[in-house]
């Protein structure tokens, strides 16, 4: 019954499908297909002193910020549509399992949001994308806590339109610790939406190693793809 009762739904409200744009309440199954977790460490170019050293903070994202995924992200965080929370904690679980060790406990602490971002959107989208993935870790065994540890320490410039060293410039101390309760043998991974710059999951690795709690990791649902340039890079 639900079978038919969804598609006729769907016509009747004119719902779309956010990756495809066809006839659906939320993402379709070929766009669900298209968007299964993937986790990879993905180290941003340049990449951010802060995740190298001392010890290394891998980045692990779950899907490349493009094509139906990126489509469903703009959905979820620009258009408000926070019923794709329940589709996108898949995939930021799936990139903090990749971080978590047998009978260690996990402590998820989301990078904080901005004041001004929670009153445009009306809620803290990244903390309840942490908790959605919380109780999914949960459920498949990892002993899991969303922890609000960080806060942010003073207004911030908007990063939009912002290259990697402004980005960086303009979050350097922009996290505090605001609490490390349940950090404690725990391990803490850093969770955010989308990793561009690093250059906030860095402030918040910052941030957290400044209290003597260095995350594992940073696990994030998406990470942007990096517009190849002309400039040789010089590794180390
Ligand atoms: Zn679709």
């Amino acid at each position: 019954m639900r079978e038919l009762l969804i598609p006729a739904a769907d016509l009747l409200l004119g719902a779309q499908c956010p990756g495809c744009g066809r006839p659906a309440l939320t993402v379709c199954r070929t766009c669900g297909d298209a968007i299964s977790p993937d986790p990879v460490v993905t180290w941003p170019e340049p990449c951010p002193a802060m995740l190298r050293r001392p010890e290394r903070v891998p980045p692990v994202a779950a899907g490349a910020n493009a094509d139906v995924l990126r489509r469903v992200l703009v959905a979820w965080k620009e258009a408000g549509n926070t019923r794709l929370t329940s589709v996108l904690d898949h995939l930021l679980a799936a990139a903090v399992i990749e971080h978590a060790r047998p009978g260690i406990a996990v402590a998820l602490v989301p990078v904080p949001t901005s004041r001004r971002s929670r009153r445009e959107r009306g809620c803290d989208l990244v903390d309840e994308l942490a908790r959605s993935a919380g109780r999914l870790l949960r459920q498949v065994g990892v002993d899991t806590r969303v922890v609000q540890s960080l806060a942010p320490a003073r207004a911030t410039a908007d990063q939009v339109g912002l290259g990697a060293a402004e980005r960086a410039r303009n979050l350097h101390g922009a996290f505090r610790l605001r609490t490390d309760r349940h950090l404690a043998d725990r391990d803490v991974v850093v969770v955010d939406d989308i990793l561009t710059t690093g250059a906030t999951v860095s402030e918040a690795v910052r941030a957290l190693s400044a209290a003597r709690r260095r995350p594992v990791g940073i696990a994030v649902v998406a990470a942007t793809p990096r517009i190849p340039t002309n400039i040789p890079e010089h590794r180390s």
